[in-house]
Parts: C-alpha cells; structure tokens; sequence
C-alpha cells in the first residue's frame, strides 16, 4: 500500500471527517487536521500530501487563511487544494479559487461526488508532477539540469548568506571526451555521461546537487561545505571515476572547485570554479584545482 497517494482532511467536525474518511479511506492514504495550525504542521510533514480537502468555517484560521499561507510556502504550493464547505455561493467559490485552490466541494457531502472530484485531481496533480520533473531533469543521466541548478544555487546561496553558512561548487569536465565518441562512438559515450552522473549521485549527501551543466560538464553545489572539504569530497569523486571504466573505456575528469564569498553573486563563483577548472586542464587533467578565496 506504499505506492498509495496521501490526502490531507481538514475540519474542525468530527463527523464531516468521518464521512469524508469513509468515502476516501479504501483508495486513498489519510491525514487528518482538526485545525488550521495542525493542517499547515501536517502538509509539511512526510508523508507530504498529494491533496488537501479543506473545510472553510473553522474556529482560528479559517480554511481561506490557511489556503493563502500554503499557497505562499513554496514547499506546499504545489499541493491542490479542494475546499469543502457548507457555503454554496458563486461569490465564496469564485473567491476560494481565486486563492489558488483547484475545486470546490459543497456540504453535505456525496461520497461519489467527492470520490470523482478527488481522483481527477489526483490524475492532473500526477501529470503536472511529470512534466515539473521532465522541466528539472537531464534526460540522459537523470541528473538535473542546468535550469534547476541555476534556481536553486541562487536560493541556496542567499540561504547560506543568511545565516552566515558555507557552501562550495564543484564544476567537473570529463577529459578528452571528443575522443571517447570519435574512437568509441557517441553511444558509448553516452554510456559514460550516465556511468559518471551515477558516481555523482552516489557520491552526494541528500541535501547536495548534483546537475549536468552542458555536454560534459557536471556541476555540484555542496551545502554546508568549506573548499577544504569540497577537495576532499571531490578527490574520492576523482578516484571513483578513474576506477569506473565503463565498458571498458578508461575515462577521467578534471575538477575546478571554489567557496562562496561574501556578496558573490552565482554566475561570479560558477566563473571562479569554472577558471580553477581551466587550470585543471592545463595543468595536465585528471586534477582538481582550487580557486583562491578572498575572504580570509
Ligand atoms: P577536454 O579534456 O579539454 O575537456 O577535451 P574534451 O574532448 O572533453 O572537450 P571538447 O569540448 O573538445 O569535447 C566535448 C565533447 O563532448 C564533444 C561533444 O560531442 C561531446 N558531447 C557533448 N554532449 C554529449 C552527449 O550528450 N553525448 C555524447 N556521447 N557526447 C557528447
Ligand atoms: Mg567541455
Ligand atoms: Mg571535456
């Protein structure tokens, strides 16, 4: 029952969650808030749920203040929200939809009616979900993208800043990869792109990104991380890499690696990596190579 989408019933009445519980609980996983508080404690909270019905009149926060402060988080805007209420006006629809949510269900409640609302939700939810993975990942390797990581590094670097954090990028370029298509084929060079992005996958902690940036360059922002770590890190990288010879071709990388300053924007620390990355090549590959830091 793992694979079973979660839905999220919020209502202040026991017995409106009972039936809501009744018609949902054979199909559906469920979580169940009494309140606007613990509905915004539980979307949060694993299992992340797929879907939100949402009572409007609730002592405390009201349905529609709870659906704006969901809609605002971006770990909980993606999620629908179907309110479920008593109210039947064109003016109450129209303004719960204007918030954001995707449906609105009047009481009293019709287990089929609910059941059908739900599943269409559930379908669109599933194909949006699709599509926002296929926009945020490379499709050779899995990794992300240069898009996604360009966002995220963006967020992460402002995050670090704030709260006075380190956070190193790793900017890697596989060696003399030209060769490996013209002697190899470009088939088994793609066999390569994915034997390295899996080593790259491997390598990461949860909280890391590991991104194809072009061709043959991999990107990885590492949280939390100083640039001595980042070398450490990306030695063992260097080695498994140099030790993988997927099917049979002996490839290796270089690597240009470098910490984010103070007040340096992304596209100024992807610069420095991608200089000391350079260097890497220069200085005979198969290397890695830090960029000075320039606060000390
Ligand atoms: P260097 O050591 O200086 O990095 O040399 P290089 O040959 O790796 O670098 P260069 O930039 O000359 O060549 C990169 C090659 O990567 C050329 C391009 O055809 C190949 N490439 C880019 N994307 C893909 C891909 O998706 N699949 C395959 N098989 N090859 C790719
Ligand atoms: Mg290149
Ligand atoms: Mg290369």
């Amino acid at each position: 029952m793992d694979d079973q989408e979660t839905i999220l019933i919020v209502d202040d009445t026991n017995t409106n969650i009972a039936v809501l519980g009744a018609c949902l609980q054979n199909r559906y996983h469920l979580k169940v808030a009494m309140d606007g508080k613990r509905c915004i404690e539980l979307a949060v909270q694993e299992p992340i749920p797929d879907l939100i019905l949402l009572d409007v009149i609730m002592p405390g926060m009201d349905g529609y203040d709870v659906c704006r402060h969901l809609k605002d988080n971006p770990l909980t805007q993606h999620i629908p929200i179907i309110f479920v209420t008593g109210r039947d006006s064109d003016d109450e629809e129209e303004f719960g939809l204007q918030l954001g949510a995707v449906d609105y269900i009047t009481k009293p409640i019709r287990p089929a009616i609910v059941l059908a609302r739900v599943g269409a939700h559930m379908k669109l939810k599933q194909q949006r979900d699709a599509l926002r993975c296929l926009a945020l990942h490379d499709q050779l390797t899995g990794l992300f993208n240069r898009h996604f990581l360009i966002d995220t590094a963006k967020n992460k670097m402002a995050r670090a800043a704030r709260n006075d954090e380190v956070l190193s990028l790793v900017m890697l370029d596989i060696d003399h990869f030209k060769q490996v298509n013209d002697r190899f084929g470009h088939q088994s060079g793609d066999t390569v792109l994915k034997a390295i992005a899996q080593v790259l996958t491997s390598s990461n902690r949860t909280e890391d990104i590991a991104a194809r940036f072009g061709g043959e360059e991999f990107v990885i922002l590492l949280d939390n991380c100083c640039i001595l770590d980042a070398a450490d890190k990306t030695e063992q990288i260097r080695l498994k890499i140099e030790a993988l010879i997927p099917e049979g071709i002996f490839v290796t990388a270089s690597f240009g690696i470098a910490e984010c300053q103070v007040n340096e924007s992304f596209d100024q620390l992807l610069a420095r990596a991608d200089a000391a990355l350079y260097l890497a090549k220069e200085q005979g590959r198969n290397r890695i190579v830090k960029a000075n830091n320039t606060r000390e």
